[in-house]
């Protein structure tokens, strides 16, 4: 994705990249004139998106929201805010900062179909927040950096009433999402996210397209959630926790995290064995079939 507008050379540092190969089918400078400057909050992560370009790439990644419901994550000062108001059937914001929010509730009075929330986003029960039970929503955001983990897992934790989700997080972080087993950013993040949704990363942006620029790139995912917990035929809880284990030391070898873990030595070889995996691999070398497979295979 090549995107070039008037001020914003080099925005689109790392172009669209592929979509996440793992499989198929995965598919105005919105701070308002109604909202004069401010001091910003930087514990609050507030980095605004000053870049209409990527505004737009952001809300077009969501897709079709006409008839749908779409939670948006810290809106800030509306930059992505203002977009998806004009275009989802219902936007609910939640925003923490208690001097943005009132601001956000004047910028959209006149539209009754968004509503302003000012709560932190990690209390939310995004159950509560649908028109009706077999609703599924879409997420957006340009996410307050220093919790992005505990966002992931919140919307993990609501992976069943979420269809998709378009989140601008930390470069580095990103890249260790989508990675792919065999590569060294591969490990708990990569796939613990892996096993509730298929990744692709769209698009990166350089400090420049933010104001205040933060000291990092950022990279803009679209999370469509396909848990495979069935498919592996493992129980998610359990499994994780398995996965955490399995990434304890990362360096270290798979085997030898599994026996600091108390598994026994020989039913770890004979596990290896019928999973056709290497007794030196690493856990950052074995795909999440071979990972479940020695999971079921190792008694409990
Ligand atoms: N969406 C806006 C944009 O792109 O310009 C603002 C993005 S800024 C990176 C992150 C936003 O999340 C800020 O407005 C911040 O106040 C808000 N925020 C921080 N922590 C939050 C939390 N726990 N719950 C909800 N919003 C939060």
């Amino acid at each position: 994705m090549s995107i070039e507008t008037k001020g914003e050379s080099k925005l689109f540092a790392a172009p669209m990249r592929n979509a996440s190969r793992r499989r198929q089918g995965c598919a105005e400078r919105a701070q308002s004139i109604l909202m004069p400057q401010r001091m910003q909050r930087p514990k609050l992560g507030q980095h605004f998106l000053a870049s209409p370009t990527a505004q737009a790439a952001i809300a077009d990644a969501l897709g079709d929201v006409a008839q749908r419901t779409v939670v948006e994550i810290g809106p800030g000062r509306g930059a992505i805010t203002a977009l998806m108001a004009a275009r989802a059937q219902r936007l609910i914001a939640i925003e923490l900062d208690r001097d943005l929010a009132p601001r956000l509730r004047q910028q959209f009075a006149d539209r009754p179909s968004v509503e302003i929330v000012t709560q932190d986003i990690l209390a939310i029960d995004f159950s509560a927040l649908r028109g009706n039970e077999g609703e599924k929503l879409l997420v957006v955001g340009n996410l307050p950096y220093y919790i992005t983990s505990d966002i992931l897992l919140r919307l993990f934790r609501y992976h069943a009433i979420i269809d998709r989700a378009v989140i601008m997080i930390q470069r580095e972080v990103a890249d260790r999402i989508a990675a792919h087993p065999g590569s060294s950013d591969y490990g708990i993040l990569s796939a613990t996210t892996q096993m509730y949704a298929c990744v692709e990363t769209l698009l990166t942006l350089p400090p420049t397209a933010f104001s205040p620029p933060p000291q990092v790139h950022s990279t803009v995912l679209r999370l469509t959630m396909a848990p495979r917990f069935e498919e592996l035929q493992v129980a998610p809880e359990e499994f994780l926790a398995f996965v955490r284990t399995c990434f304890a030391q990362k360096r270290k070898m798979l085997a030898k995290n599994l026996r600091n873990a108390g598994h026994d030595a020989a039913a770890i070889a004979a596990a290896f064995e019928s999973c056709q995996i290497s007794p030196q691999a690493r856990a950052e070398e074995v795909d999440l079939e071979k990972i479940a497979c020695v999971f079921r295979a190792l008694p409990r």
